[in-house]
């Protein structure tokens, strides 16, 4: 998955002297875009490439663009890295009630690394961000009562929509508890919709006899339906008990965990209440959902494990998520925290329709969420799709500016099937990432008539 791994410097510098960071970085090891051009057209001038005289060419252009500036960086080992001053905006946090509060802050300098998180890692981040210390020692004057040199921490995406429900879970107490591994295995058996439905009615009558159930039907199906029961009975979904049924009246007169059991008592000389000896009975199989089937099929928590385990996988970590979590009287199923954006996720065992809709769409307003997502076990009805797209439509305007149709913003995204489940998530996280880094990249300016930011996307192959 192709990844933005961010730094930010603990001090503001002035983006005459970030023009000059820049141009000192840039060298056999990081080829900077804009200090590469520079330093071409100063050569081509019979100008000497220094640091004086690029930053007077450059401050011009720089004084229009006001605090924010950017440079790209090609490193010798192929890797893409941003150095960014991030204008001064507001940061958003929130205070000790939950209650969101904006900072203002001065402009800020961070540091980018692009990445593909399946065969590389964050390692070139913070050796980019040396070198960059290094720069600001020798081109930023310091002042002298300023001894300590300047300092990098990692800049974690946070959305404040999430941090106040996380505060008010807190207050509140968690509701989700967390699955052991058989828990995790079991919930992967209950994705084959005829073993949930067969689950699902056994629960209902409590209590069944196989040899009733599987009494041979038209179409010899009663064979698939043994294999069924015997699956379900190995994995621990299923108990299994035995009965002593009386010939005569039809009934189970004994109930027993095991046939060792019914053997014992006949040795002993225990005789059904007609008088004939046991081993004379029939034997019957008795089968109910065992108590971690019935407690995964509450609620559908078989599904809630899944899902949190693909995202999870994802790479995402239990701290951005919020799980089965309720507030006055509004059941969400997962609060997540993707990369700064608070996401909904609903999840339904059956089809989604309209009137589900209704009650989503109401949750999504209230707790202002970015984005959201259906995971249902069928499929999200045509009327509620239209509703759901109409309601999300509202959100587009986030990302308004990502003009690139490869970087769509899809408010509302429908996960129908659990085959699709693990695909669904990864273009969603994929997505988000994908927004983060054309966000890093589009401050760049054209070039000698370029678009920089379409050939960087074609080098990140995006
Ligand atoms: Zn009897």
């Amino acid at each position: 998955m192709k990844k933005i791994a961010r730094m930010k410097l603990d001090r503001s510098i002035s983006v005459a002297d970030f023009l000059k960071v820049a141009f000192v970085v840039n060298g056999p090891r990081y080829r900077g875009v804009w200090s590469e051009g520079v330093s071409a057209s100063l050569a081509a001038a019979g100008l000497e490439k220094t640091v004086a005289n690029a930053a007077k060419c450059a401050l011009a252009g720089a004084a229009a663009r006001g605090e924010e500036a950017h440079e790209i960086f090609f490193s010798d080992e192929g890797h893409v890295l941003v150095l960014e001053l991030v204008a001064p905006g507001r940061e958003i946090t929130i205070d000790e009630d939950g209650r969101i509060v904006r900072r203002p802050r001065k402009p800020r300098l961070e540091a980018a690394l692009i990445y593909d998180s399946e065969h590389d890692t964050e390692a070139p981040l913070p050796e980019f961000c040396n070198t960059v210390s290094e720069a600001i020692e020798e081109v930023v004057e310091r002042p002298k009562t300023r001894k300590r040199l300047p300092t990098w921490s990692s800049v974690v995406p946070q959305s404040p929509q999430f941090a106040q429900r996380k505060f008010a879970q807190r207050v509140g107490g968690a509701h989700f508890e967390p699955p052991s591994s058989h828990e995790r295995s079991l919930a992967r058996e209950l994705e084959d919709v005829q073993s949930r439905s067969f689950l699902r009615d056994l629960k209902k009558v409590g209590i069944a006899r196989v040899d009733e159930l599987t009494k041979p039907a038209e179409g010899g199906e009663d064979a698939a339906l043994q294999e069924r029961i015997g699956h379900l009975k190995k994995v621990g979904l299923v108990d299994e008990e035995f009965a002593v049924v009386c010939r005569s009246k039809n009934s189970p007169v004994i109930r027993v965990s095991s046939q060792e059991e019914i053997q014992l008592m006949d040795q002993r000389g225990v005789r059904c209440q007609c008088g004939r000896p046991l081993s004379e009975e029939v034997v019957a199989e008795l089968i109910s959902v065992s108590e971690p089937g019935q407690k995964l099929l509450d609620h559908s928590r078989w599904m809630t494990i899944r899902v949190v385990e693909e995202l999870l996988a994802l790479g995402l970590s239990s701290r951005e998520l919020l799980v089965s979590y309720s507030e006055r009287g509004d059941e969400m199923d997962i609060f997540l925290n993707l990369l700064g954006s608070l996401v909904l996720l609903e999840l339904k065992d059956g089809a989604f329709e309209l009137g589900h809709s209704y009650s989503f769409s109401t949750k999504f307003m209230k707790y202002h969420a970015v984005q959201g997502v259906i995971v249902t076990s069928e499929y999200v009805s045509s009327d509620a799709r239209e509703t759901l797209d109409e309601i999300g439509g509202g959100r587009r305007f986030l990302f308004a500016r990502a003009r690139e149709p490869r970087i769509e913003f899809r408010p509302m995204l429908y996960i129908e099937g659990l085959d699709s489940l693990g695909p669904g998530l990864e273009a969603m996280v994929q997505g988000a990432w994908t927004r983060m880094i054309y966000y890093a990249v589009r401050g760049l300016e054209s070039v000698g008539g370029l678009r920089m930011e379409r050939i960087l996307l074609e080098r990140l192959g995006l």
